[in-house]
């Protein structure tokens, strides 16, 4: 009788561990909901690019902010080197196509991408790059071409596009078209107020915005473009998070790839340290926010960069660091993804390129 009233006991012990356990898990999956996702793609930002923060900075990099740490293989369809709209495109619309594809898949069909599955949902969606605004990357999360030479094409899906903040360059492709068309006027007329000058801070509620900086690409650090990429970030996310829904953010650093063609490391270390400093602006939002998954990662790697040992007079010098460059092209490295806050557990390990498109869905849809 005793004994079995142990066994009794023991066995509600046991039922009261699991329900117990189940509804701490419970709990841990809650956690792990994402209300807002910030994602920084360093165009061409491979290990060596990133570590170049670490040799060259005059601080403990922003980098070192992330809890998990992944790596990414990106062979785009047909190639075994992926160029810049096949890696943007796996992220947002979470399948490989080839290159050259801008939110289209392999058969050249449009598909939804996160921002646009993030705008359906009430959230707020944003875009920012030091290059074009329609150039690969940015234009992979708003535009459905087969192309990414088609500028004039891209920049009318952006028209018809709801990204409610955009900065970056190439107004001439909004302005000055080969159709005669001002898509300026277009943007006006859906309540999206154009600025060719500079990125306001006083953003007003119940408008959208798009800076357009430059006629193409916006300058170098190096030849003055001054704080833009992680003030605009800043800006964005202060006028981003006064949703309700939450929102969906993309920041490109899209020069430490020019850098890497040129095979430039100056340009390389430069536009490094400036994309650590807007992840670092991301960070301290995210931080303070704590619903906010932030992701650092980049589509491929450029110039096959190396931090190596100098020869000098035949001899390995280990005291020295010197760049050293393999190509003038991409390469086919394995890409850091280093992530933040929710859901970021989920991006330790090693996984393909368009997975990262699973991983922050299921961040943003568990919270639904
Ligand atoms: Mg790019
Ligand atoms: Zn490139």
């Amino acid at each position: 009788m005793k004994k079995r009233l142990v066994q009794v006991l023991g066995l509600l012990g046991i039922c009261v561990l699991v329900s117990c356990n189940a509804g701490t898990q419970r709990l841990a999956k809650q956690e792990a909901q994402a209300k807002n996702i910030i994602l920084l793609i360093g165009d061409g930002m491979g290990v060596a690019q990133l570590s170049t923060a670490y040799y060259y900075g005059n601080q403990t990099p922003n980098f070192s902010r992330f809890p998990f740490i992944g790596l990414h293989e990106n062979a785009p369809v047909g190639a075994k080197i992926t160029d810049s709209a096949a890696g943007a495109t796996a992220f947002s619309i979470g399948e490989k196509s080839y290159n050259g594809a801008i939110g289209v898949d392999q058969d050249t069909l449009p598909k939804e991408t996160i921002l646009e599955w993030a705008s359906k949902q009430g959230k707020r969606t944003g875009i920012i790059s030091t290059c074009t605004i329609t150039h690969a990357t940015p234009a992979s999360f708003y535009a459905h071409v087969k192309s990414r030479n088609l500028h004039e094409d891209i920049a009318a899906d952006f028209t018809l596009s709801n990204v409610d903040f955009a900065a970056g360059g190439g107004y001439q492709y909004f302005l000055n078209r080969e159709d005669g068309q001002n898509l300026f006027m277009e943007l006006e007329g859906k309540g999206v107020i154009t600025d060719t000058t500079a990125v306001s801070r006083d953003l007003e509620q119940g408008h959208r915005y798009a800076f357009l900086l430059g006629a193409t690409d916006l300058p170098k650090v190096q030849e003055g473009r001054g704080d833009f990429l992680p003030q605009t970030t800043e800006v964005a996310l202060d006028f981003l998070s006064q949703g309700d829904e939450g929102f969906f953010l993309m920041v490109e650093g899209s020069q430490i790839d020019w850098g890497g063609h040129d095979n430039d490391a100056d340009y390389i270390i430069n536009e490094v340290l400036d994309f650590d400093r807007a992840v670092g602006a991301a960070l301290d939002f995210a931080a303070k926010d704590g619903n906010t998954l932030v992701i650092v990662t980049a589509d491929h790697e450029t110039g096959g960069f190396s931090l190596s040992a100098p020869l000098i007079f035949g001899q390995t010098d280990y005291q020295h660091v010197r760049p050293t460059f393999s190509t003038g092209g991409h390469s086919a490295s394995l890409i850091p993804v280093l992530a933040y806050g929710p859901g970021a557990e989920e991006f330790a390990g090693i996984y393909q390129n368009h997975e990262i498109y699973g991983k922050m869905m299921q961040a943003f849809q568990v919270s639904k």
